[in-house]
């Protein structure tokens, strides 16, 4: 299966992403992801994403779609992919729709989260995670046991240098402008699946699926 999980930053794509990677066995592709581990490991693409990074702004089209490609040529993707945060504009969307049809593949779901503004904002500024084991945490709706502190290994919690509020109504006033249009472009291919994202994590889980058998 071929899917991409669509949706604002905060609406719990990556959370849903991970359920998904253990229902359908197949990877999550998140160029978000992509970038920030090229951004730590300092490498020419990553000193050239980080400054747009931080101010919630889009990477170009070409370093996005060049890891992308590359990603989608594994072979973990061969029977599979979740795409997670890409693509985020009509022109990455063609793109992708190219690189699919060379191999005699296409987009079998999009699965559009949908979630408030102001949710959005609550849950991105309380976002925390340990950038020694990974695990990710939130002030207010799962704070760690000892303030600032992962609960699992004690590492000093950080926060995405994204997810401070100002960036984060950036970050959501570039997904309004450039990647909801995406929306009808996916539509227009009989494709699409808008799903409340707002809720247990449990229940979103479960809209999700009866969306993806229907
Ligand atoms: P995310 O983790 O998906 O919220 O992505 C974090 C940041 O990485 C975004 O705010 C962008 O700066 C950049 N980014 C991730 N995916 C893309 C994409 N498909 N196109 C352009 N920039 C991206």
């Amino acid at each position: 299966m071929n899917l991409i999980l669509f949706g604002p930053p905060g609406a719990g794509k990556g959370t849903q992403a991970q359920f998904l990677v253990e229902t359908y066995r197949i990877p999550q592709v998140s160029t978000g992801d992509m970038l920030r581990a090229a951004v730590k490991a300092g490498t020419p693409l990553g000193l050239k994403a980080q400054e747009i990074m931080t101010q919630g702004g889009l990477v170009s089209d070409d370093i996005v779609l060049g890891i992308v490609a590359e990603r989608l040529a594994q072979d973990d993707c061969r029977s599979g992919f979740i795409l997670d945060g890409f693509p985020r504009t009509i022109p990455q969307a063609d793109a992708l729709d190219a690189i699919l049809k060379q191999a005699g593949r296409s987009i079998d779901h999009v699965v559009s989260l949908e979630v408030d503004n102001d949710e959005i904002v609550k849950r991105l500024s309380g976002r925390r995670s340990c950038p020694s084991c990974g695990k990710g945490y939130h002030v207010a709706f799962d704070a760690p046991l000892q303030a600032d502190v992962c609960d699992v290994c004690g590492s000093g919690l950080v926060q995405r240098a994204d997810d401070q509020e100002a960036t984060v109504r950036n970050r959501l006033l570039v997904y309004e402008q450039q990647t909801a249009p995406l929306k009808d472009y996916y539509k227009s291919k009989n494709v699409l699946c808008s799903i409340l994202g707002m809720g247990a994590i449990a229940e979103i889980q479960q809209r999700i699926i009866s969306a993806l058998v229907n």
